[in-house]
């Protein structure tokens, strides 16, 4: 599950950097201000509903795609584990 909620936060993550022209490589950046994010702003579901929502550094709402993206992560994760029956 936590493995699943990890790939949809890099998916989104890469798409939008492509969307944004931006290199594929490097540390997460907030797309406001630019300032580059710390480990612990980078956990998955936890990350995004602990800050509300919004860049911990400038306050720049994060829309709701980067939640749905780790919560599909998550699901499609726990569900490819029970299907297996781990
Ligand atoms: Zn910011």
């Amino acid at each position: 599950m936590l493995s699943g909620a990890c790939l949809g936060s890099f998916a989104c993550c890469m798409i939008s950097r492509l969307k944004h022209h931006r290199p594929v490589w490097g540390r997460s950046v907030c797309e406001h201000c630019g300032q580059v994010l710390e480990p612990a702003d980078l956990i998955p579901v936890i990350s995004y509903i602990r800050a509300h929502g919004r860049c911990r550094y400038c306050g720049y709402r994060i829309g709701p795609a980067a939640l749905l993206s780790e919560a599909a992560g998550a699901l499609a994760g726990l569900l490819f584990t029970v299907s297996r029956g781990w």
